[in-house]
């Protein structure tokens, strides 16, 4: 439709009060180059591969061309920000282009780094290429892997220079600008409810809760208050599942503030992101969150529901009982631990009920951190334990996964023995013949993950202009739980150069 004439479309930074999102026009850039499409979305959204390689199709993804019809925009959320109330934050680097409705799945496309909208406060609306693959490769990666997540159609070169506040030598330093055109139902995050209920707009308030349930949880057919209550605790039970999925693969987010929480429940915002490779509960990638670790490995599950406190906060005005509210965060806790105990056990391929298996899983978890052990290579090879083991049979078939196999000794040895005595005995209980358990267990434990320096590898080269190395992860990254024999090189463990190297997110 044409917009009225009132709708004018401006940029400048600014709060935006009685709405939910502003018109935007993405920026020009001088010279867009595709540097990878992701042939599944292409699909996903009926998309013939040929069309993909057109001229046309470039403009679109970098937001040279505005589709007849469509009028982009940028929205409006605040969030609290590790543990603070941060006002309006906003799309301030991603514009939303279009939906596309194909096979009855509705696709919302959204770029990310065309510039300035309304709400990019005091920086420029722009992504860097290095950001931009981490989080094109993650985002396509934790599909594979089965966790609830936008997806990233496509990575494109902007052809600008962005000036980004790492100095060299005292000189300011430029890197190349990218843009990742991500896709999901929907990229509505908890702070776009906060927002509006700080700001005290309930009618507005409760159109986006009714445009949010009408869309994406059509299943909720109940009315007035029950209607936002069955809403709030379905966000909860996708909230559980999708941090049960992180910690079974062992992903960090690395920024769980509530406005980059998605409504959906699919991980969003893929910044200072990491994948745990020594098992440890205190990680973080994020290194300005290194004194508090608020959004450590361990911590994840308990900031999803300080997360959905924030969101029942931000709802109430809709509900106006806060009793029931109360009740369905209550549950949290029960619903977090018994799913966490349930996926704990298909990692294990523990089938049948045993009151000793919380244990086995705590003692597990505290004997993986005494010494660097790398969870995936842990995980995967523990499926190759026949139920004829011994302790120093079935050791040897997981020692790959110790960063320093000299620590394993003395009390950590007896540890070991202790738990895998545990373990073997545990297996004769179980009905499930040796094979049968592998493959179960290698459907939950992906045997490849993108390491953060498989990440920082891609980033190298395609800095140099060769992005083999991203089309290589991304083919392998599409099948994690195969056993891929080819890419049998990236099935180990993280060479020491890349000790603490961390993510980023600029
Ligand atoms: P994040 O920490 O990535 O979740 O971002 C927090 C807020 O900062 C969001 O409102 C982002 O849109 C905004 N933001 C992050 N990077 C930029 C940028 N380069 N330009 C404009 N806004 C940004
Ligand atoms: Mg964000
Ligand atoms: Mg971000």
């Amino acid at each position: 439709k044409e917009l009225p004439a009132d709708k004018i479309l401006e940029n400048s930074r600014r709060q935006v009060l009685d709405a939910c999102f502003s018109y935007v026009i993405p920026k020009k850039t001088s010279n867009p180059q595709l540097i990878h499409v992701s042939e599944e979305m292409l699909a996903a959204i009926g998309i013939p591969s040929k069309e993909a390689q057109s001229e046309d199709f470039l403009k679109v993804i970098t937001g040279n061309l505005i589709l007849e019809n469509t009028h982009p925009y940028a929205m409006c959320y605040g969030g609290h920000q590790f543990g603070n109330w941060a006002g309006q934050l906003g799309d301030g680097r991603a514009i939303n282009l279009t939906e596309i409705v194909h096979n009855k799945q509705r696709w919302a496309l959204q770029l990310k780094g065309t510039g300035e909208t309304p709400y990019s406060r005091t920086a420029d609306g722009l992504a860097v290429l290095r950001s931009s693959i981490r989080e094109y490769l993650c985002s396509e990666a934790m599909y594979h892997v089965g966790v609830p997540t936008t997806r990233a159609l496509s990575l494109s070169l902007s052809g600008d220079e962005v000036l980004r506040d790492v100095m060299y030598n005292g000189n300011p330093a430029y890197e190349k600008g990218a843009i990742v055109c991500r896709a999901s139902q929907s990229f509505i995050r908890f702070g776009n409810f906060e927002i509006l209920a700080a700001r005290k707009q309930h009618l507005i308030l409760k159109q986006l809760a009714d445009y949010t349930i009408q869309h994406f949880y059509a299943e909720i057919t109940s009315e007035g208050k029950e209607k936002y209550l069955d809403f709030f605790t379905e966000v909860r039970n996708r909230t559980i599942d999708m941090i049960i999925h992180w910690q079974r693969v062992g992903f960090v987010h690395g920024v769980m503030n509530t406005d980059n929480m998605s409504i959906l429940g699919q991980t969003i915002d893929y910044g200072p992101y990491g994948w745990l490779e020594g098992y440890d509960l205190g990680w973080t990638p994020n290194t300005t969150d290194a004194q508090f670790k608020r959004y450590r490995y361990g911590n994840q599950g308990y900031i999803g529901l300080w997360n959905l406190f924030q969101l029942a906060n931000a709802l109430y005005p809709l509900i106006e009982d806060a009793d029931t509210l109360q009740e369905i965060l209550n549950e949290y806790n029960t619903m977090y631990e018994e799913r966490y105990l349930e996926m704990k056990k298909f990692k294990l391929g523990l089938t049948t009920l045993d009151e000793g298996d919380k244990e086995l899983i705590d003692r597990l978890e505290e004997t993986l951190q005494l010494s660097e052990t790398d969870m995936t290579i842990f995980y995967r090879n523990l499926s190759t334990i026949s139920s004829e083991d011994n302790f120093n049979t079935a050791f040897d078939k997981i020692k790959d996964a110790f960063y320093s196999i000299n620590e394993i000794e003395g009390e950590i040895k007896t540890h070991w023995q202790d738990w895998f005595d545990r373990y073997l005995s545990r297996l004769q209980k179980e009905s499930l013949s040796d094979l049968d358990r592998k493959q179960q267990m290698d459907s939950v434990n992906p045997k490849y993950v993108l390491r953060n320096y498989m990440a920082q590898l891609a980033i190298d080269k395609a800095d140099k202009g060769d992005y083999s190395l991203i089309n290589e992860l991304y083919q392998l990254l599409k099948k994690p739980y195969e056993e891929q024999p080819k890419y049998q090189q990236w099935f180990t463990k993280r060479p020491e150069w890349a000790r603490h190297k961390v993510g980023c997110s600029m």
